[in-house]
């Protein structure tokens, strides 16, 4: 029967755990395993915080072997060959009958010269820990550099003129005329206002052209010497799709149906990795739920963007909910509130209490630092 075949989900991350959770509610019986080379989901979204050392790694870590009846299986998932039906990973040959990868994406460099050899990104705990550790080794007066003003430079560059005083310039450059492209002016401009108020030195409709040591150069000849240059400027499809095979857009997104469905069958793709919706957490959320019913043959809501909070510090946020538009402690409390219900959708409201009030690590986690 096409419900009881057994499912293997690659990833995870905010698509593959949303999958997972609403196959569940709908169907106890079909076999589910999750890889990931990593033993917990890492909340990606809230990793400036982790980056600024305002919170500490593992708060934003949900380990995999704390959510009930989950088979997990640590690898990482190198190639694969979808005639035998079976992937090859660092853990050895996995054979799957329904394949759901949900493996996120990976930094671009858009070509900058110097960008992979002089710049730290920032995806994942390792990068997060790494800009935390980075940053408290530098000389107080050595400049720091965030390119990217779109949501994850935004972000860390509020989060680290609130927690590292010692950071006496801050300057974020972002290629687009304004902050936070393709939201509306109003809250770009909020956040401007906001970075302008912590300090941080904005510099907007300028590229970086190309990055050498301790200095970065901007298109219009602006040179800016950096101790620390933080690369956030978009992303990429993850590589793992083209390896496998899998026909991509321009982006190299897997390309899939309106049911994520691939050309190849029984093989979807949820999340960063396919194409046709922007990039973001919110979407691998509803992607992922929206496969599980597909699966379990319901019908679903069409997706759509329900908008974006961005977190700008002391619990303040500027974004878009639905039409409306928001700014100050309200979106800074809805992501709040967004963030404990995740948590609660995956480890249970225990867990997620317990994070609410404060304890805001979850035990057992063997960090990567
Ligand atoms: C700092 C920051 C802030 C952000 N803020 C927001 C926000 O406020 N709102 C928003 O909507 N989006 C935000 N995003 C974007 C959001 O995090 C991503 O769009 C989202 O995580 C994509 O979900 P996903 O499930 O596709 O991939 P991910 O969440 O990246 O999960 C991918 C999973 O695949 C695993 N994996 C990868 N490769 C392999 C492999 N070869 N083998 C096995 N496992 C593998 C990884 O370990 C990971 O667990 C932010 C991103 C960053 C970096």
């Amino acid at each position: 029967m096409q419900q009881n075949r057994s499912i293997l989900v690659v990833g995870g991350g905010y698509a593959g755990l949303a999958f997972i959770s609403q196959l569940r509610q709908y169907d106890q019986t079909t076999p589910v395993t999750l890889i990931d080379k990593n033993p917990y989901h890492t909340m990606l979204v809230e990793s400036h915080q982790v980056a600024a050392g305002s919170r500490s790694p593992a708060s934003i870590l949900l380990p995999f072997d704390h959510i009930r009846n989950l088979r997990f299986l640590r690898a990482e998932v190198l190639g694969g060959d979808f005639r035998a039906k079976h992937l090859e990973t660092t853990a050895g040959r996995v054979s799957y009958d329904r394949l759901v990868l949900a493996v996120g994406s990976v930094d671009h460099d858009f070509g900058v010269p110097g960008v992979r050899e002089h710049c730290q990104t920032l995806r994942g705990l390792d990068d997060a820990v790494a800009i935390r550790d980075r940053l408290a080794a530098l000389p107080a007066d050595a400049p720091l550099v965030i390119a990217g003003g779109g949501l994850t430079g935004v972000e860390l560059a509020a989060h680290i003129a609130l927690h590292r005083a010692s950071c006496r310039s801050l300057t974020l450059v972002e290629a687009a005329p304004s902050l936070l492209p393709g939201l509306p002016d109003h809250l770009a401009r909020a956040a401007r206002r906001r970075l302008g108020q912590l300090g941080v030195n904005v510099i907007t409709g300028t590229p970086v052209a190309r990055v050498e040591p301790g200095l970065a150069h901007l298109q219009d000849g602006t040179a800016l010497p950096y101790g620390l240059m933080v690369w956030a400027c978009g992303v990429k499809a993850h590589p793992l799709v083209a390896a496998l095979g899998l026909p991509t857009d321009r982006a190299g997104r897997a390309l899939v149906g309106p049911d994520f469905r691939t050309p190849v069958p029984d093989v979807y793709v949820i999340g960063d990795s396919a194409a046709g919706h922007t990039p973001s957490a919110q979407l691998a959320l509803q992607q992922g739920r929206a496969l599980a019913a597909r699966l379990s043959g319901r019908a679903h809501a069409p997706l759509r963007n329900k908008g974006v909070l961005v977190d700008v510090g002391q619990g303040r946020a500027v974004g878009l909910v639905g039409r409306l538009m928001l700014r100050g402690l309200l979106p800074g409390w809805l992501k709040r509130v967004t963030e404990i219900a995740w948590i609660a959708r995956v480890l249970g409201w225990r867990a997620a209490i317990g994070h609410l009030r404060g304890a805001g690590t979850v035990d057992g986690v063997r960090l990567p630092v």
